[in-house]
């Protein structure tokens, strides 16, 4: 039965962590609830592993507070914390069985014999591995070998269990099986779950929440639909989900902002956001496609360009269209029986108010894969 008391909150206050000069966190502050899923999502180096490292204890703080369940941790070494922690890299002892590499952390804490053997009994079966009890890690799948790193990580019952990247080194389909385990664990413990991943549907498959991390600092923390629906900032935007980014002088015209783009303009009901250079977003889905030549109602922006990309996607179409300005905009739409061509002209259109205005941050694909880092 979940049982959010179970769960410990994490209270982040002003984190900074240093190397040398190199920051590595810059002021990161975050509260998270007893029993949330939270994740830690962000390109390459953004500092998620960093975070969830000064949480469990193995590197200390530069400036800032950390308290788990009310209590500062800041003095605590790593094993005095009662946080479970799972790795990308199992590290299961190889030498032990899968019942005496989950019962190590009950021996440690000195835990009598009887009490042991029922605990791993009853971890090892949530797991589902209770059939592999006797087993050597070598003997085991990857998927498996995850499996028993988990069971080692809650079978102390801990408030906390931090997991940086555990799906990582398994293959898409144990992955995607492996996460509706985790998301099942998780609500049978009712323990505050903290998870770091850069793959943002893993993000939004697992959690209640999700942070967005992007040079050392929180971009913005929401759930997953408040990030995919009303991103705070266009490398959010970019980072969640798919989209239509288009950039362009603007200027205000009757309460509206209109942007250039190419020959053409279109508009946006509202301030431009702050005082600098401004950004579309447009989410594929609220996208369609027309013929040259149709009819159009107002309140609609329409751009002309070209399809440069058809992908079929079984329940409907993902094109790429190349607009004026070289840029491009991507739409998911229903199959249709006269379905666009390669090179075809195209009219791309949406309704002004499905699109979010952003200040320009300047965010590439570079950026989001972490390559400008
Ligand atoms: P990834 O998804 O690649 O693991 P991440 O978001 O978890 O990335 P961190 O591991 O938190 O990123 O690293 C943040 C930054 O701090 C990176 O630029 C990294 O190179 C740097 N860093 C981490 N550990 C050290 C260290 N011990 N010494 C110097 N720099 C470090």
């Amino acid at each position: 039965m979940a049982d959010k008391e179970r769960g410990a909150a994490v209270d982040i206050r002003a984190v900074t962590k240093t190397y040398g000069t190199f920051t590595a966190l810059d002021d990161v502050s975050l509260r998270i609830e007893p029993g949330q899923f939270m994740t830690f999502l962000g390109p390459s180096g953004s500092g998620k592993t960093t975070t969830l490292n000064v949480i469990a204890g193995f590197t200390d703080l530069t400036a800032g507070e950390i308290q788990i369940g009310e209590r500062s941790v800041g003095n605590l070494p790593a094993h005095k914390r009662n946080v479970g922690v799972v790795f990308q890299h199992y590290a299961l002892f190889p030498h032990m069985t899968v019942a005496a590499n989950v019962a190590y952390p009950l021996k440690l804490r000195r835990v009598p014999q009887a009490e042991r053997n029922r605990r791993v009994a009853e971890t090892l079966e949530m797991v589902r591995l209770t059939d592999f009890a006797h087993r050597h890690p070598a003997e085991l799948s990857g998927g498996q070998q995850q499996r028993v790193a988990l069971a080692r990580a809650m079978v102390f019952d801990p408030p906390l269990l931090l997991m940086d990247e555990p799906l990582g080194a398994l293959d898409k389909k144990l992955r995607e099986w492996l996460q509706l385990e985790i998301k099942r664990i998780h609500r049978e413990l009712g323990t505050t779950f903290v998870y770091v991943t850069h793959d943002q549907e893993e993000a939004l498959a697992l959690s209640d929440r999700i942070a967005v991390f992007n040079k050392g600092r929180i971009e913005q923390v929401g759930s997953g639909r408040d990030l995919y629906d009303r991103p705070e900032t266009l490398f959010v935007g970019r980072f969640i989900g798919e989209s239509t980014v288009l950039r362009g002088p603007h200027e205000l015209r009757g309460g509206e902002t209109a942007l250039r783009i190419g020959e053409d303009w279109v508009s946006h009901p509202g301030q431009p956001v702050g005082s600098g250079r401004q950004a579309l977003l447009v989410r594929p889905e609220k996208i369609s496609l027309l013929r040259p030549g149709a009819v159009t109602e107002d309140g609609l922006n329409t751009l002309p360009g070209l399809i440069s990309e058809a992908i079929y996607l079984g329940s409907g179409v993902k094109y790429e269209v190349t607009l004026t300005d070289g840029s491009r905009a991507v739409a998911r739409v229903p199959l249709t029986d006269e379905p666009f061509a390669l090179g075809e002209s195209v009219i791309v259109v949406w309704q002004k108010q499905d699109a979010r205005l952003l200040p320009d941050d300047g965010s590439s694909e570079a950026a989001q894969s972490g390559e400008e880092q």
